[in-house]
């Protein structure tokens, strides 16, 4: 193929790679599929089936009923494996257990209630939408100030933006680490830093930076968060959410849904809820036990690997798309529409194309390429380092030139379906 630089190149990337056996400990059953929507959802470890087949036959099978005297603190369990190896947070400040939108109404409700003299919430308009949504139903449940922060499309929140609405009414500000669409990556030191000195908190929401960026809750000062485990974290459709909660708020907060997991002594089953002084508080009720069992294996992929090190294969991977994508797709229309270079973006990036959803579309249908498509004309590409290979995004990017090129698309239909 003319220009540009060579398969070999990429090639040389996957024999030098240090994470390249890990491919192997997940389920891949067509390898010619490309499958660059590991930030939606990750592959399926190949462990979890086993897995997860002894929890049904032998926890559930077996040991029914008594089989939850161990998995009553599954999720306490896998909230310090997260806190100690994706999340840099303390024993004890993380948990896992219901979805991302409840752990963000839960912790937003909790930081609101415990600023009472303060009625306004900060957010980055271009958030994801349950993050929007969730804090539009409180700002209206409480009659608070909902201040919605313009932000660049490609290159997320200017932190001066940010400065300038952090007022003395502020209580709390809600973030994503990493922007969904276009991958851009805040500084989570200097926020908080920015925050503090307004008397706000920052609730930030990691969904798509765990597992894929070094996030360090508790040296950045970060007093709450929450996310998913089955983008990078390939915990399986679903899979409950983590929350995390820095040790010294656990007595002054308290989250709205008063269930008995968060009861001191369930068991004893008291008239009244009381709930324990630890981040156990923020848990609401029975977990899908059969979901979490299976982020355990996920995780011990992950922490196999090493964030440090799936990082560093993740920058490596990114300059080779935005290389790529300067020298083919550019002069096909296609403009990058995330930051540059990839040290300022999470582990995926987003290309501009006025046809980007039929383009999308065409991929996976006649190119063996799944990424995805994110309103208004954004194709998603989400190499996820653990499992993808640099001649994987060689391939893939090649085949998009020559589905734009040969206008592939342009027979199918423009509408969309009701999953993009
Ligand atoms: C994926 C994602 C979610 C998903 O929320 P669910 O409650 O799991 O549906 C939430 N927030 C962000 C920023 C996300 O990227």
């Amino acid at each position: 193929m003319e220009g540009g630089i060579s398969r070999a190149v990429a090639e040389e990337l996957d024999a030098a790679d240090p994470l390249a056996a890990f491919r192997e400990r997940f389920v891949i059953t067509d390898p010619e599929t490309i499958y660059l929507d590991g930030n939606s959802l990750g592959r399926l470890p190949a462990a979890t089936p086993e897995l997860l087949r002894e929890v049904v036959e032998e926890g559930w099978g077996g040991g029914l009923v008594r089989s939850w005297g161990d998995w009553i603190d599954w999720g306490a369990r896998l909230g310090d494996r997260l806190a100690e190896g994706v999340l840099g947070a303390r024993p004890g400040e993380v948990v896992v257990s219901d979805s991302t939108s409840v752990n963000l109404y839960k912790l937003a409700a909790a930081a609101l209630d415990a600023a009472p003299g303060r009625g306004t919430v900060l957010m980055d308009a271009e958030d994801f939408p349950t993050n929007r949504y969730v804090l539009q139903g409180l700002a209206e449940q409480r009659g608070l100030r909902l201040r919605r922060l313009a932000s660049d499309l490609d290159g997320g929140l200017d932190p001066e933006v940010l400065r300038a609405a952090l007022d003395g009414d502020v209580a709390l500000v809600v973030l994503s680490l990493v922007s969904y669409r276009s991958g851009a990556l805040a500084d989570m030191a200097a926020v908080n830093a920015l925050a503090r000195a307004a008397g706000a908190r920052v609730l930030w929401d990691l969904s798509h930076a765990a597992g894929a960026v070094p996030v360090e809750l508790a040296a950045t000062g970060a007093e709450l968060a929450v996310g998913c485990t089955y983008k990078y974290l390939n915990g399986g459709p679903g899979s409950p959410a983590f929350l995390y909660v820095r040790r010294e708020l656990h007595e002054v907060l308290r989250q709205p849904v008063w269930g008995w997991f968060g009861q001191r002594e369930q068991f004893a089953m008291g008239p009244e809820y009381d709930p324990v002084a630890s981040i156990g508080r923020f848990l609401v009720s029975t977990p899908p036990l059969l979901s979490l069992a299976a982020i355990d294996p996920a995780l011990a992929v992950v922490e196999e690997a090493g964030v440090a090190r799936i990082r560093a294969k993740g920058l490596l991977l990114g300059r080779l798309a935005d290389a790529l994508a300067d020298d083919w797709l550019a002069p096909l229309g296609f403009r990058p529409a995330s930051p540059r270079p990839p040290e300022l973006r999470g582990s995926h990036l987003s290309l501009h194309h006025p046809e980007a959803w039929r383009i999308c579309q065409t991929l996976a249908a006649e190119a063996k390429v799944v990424c995805d498509y994110r309103t208004p004309d954004r194709l998603r590409i989400g190499p996820s380092p653990l499992y993808t290979r640099f001649t994987e995004v060689w391939d893939a990017l090649d085949r998009l030139r020559e589905v734009a090129a040969r206008g592939a698309y342009l027979s199918r239909p423009p509408g969309l379906a009701r999953v993009t």
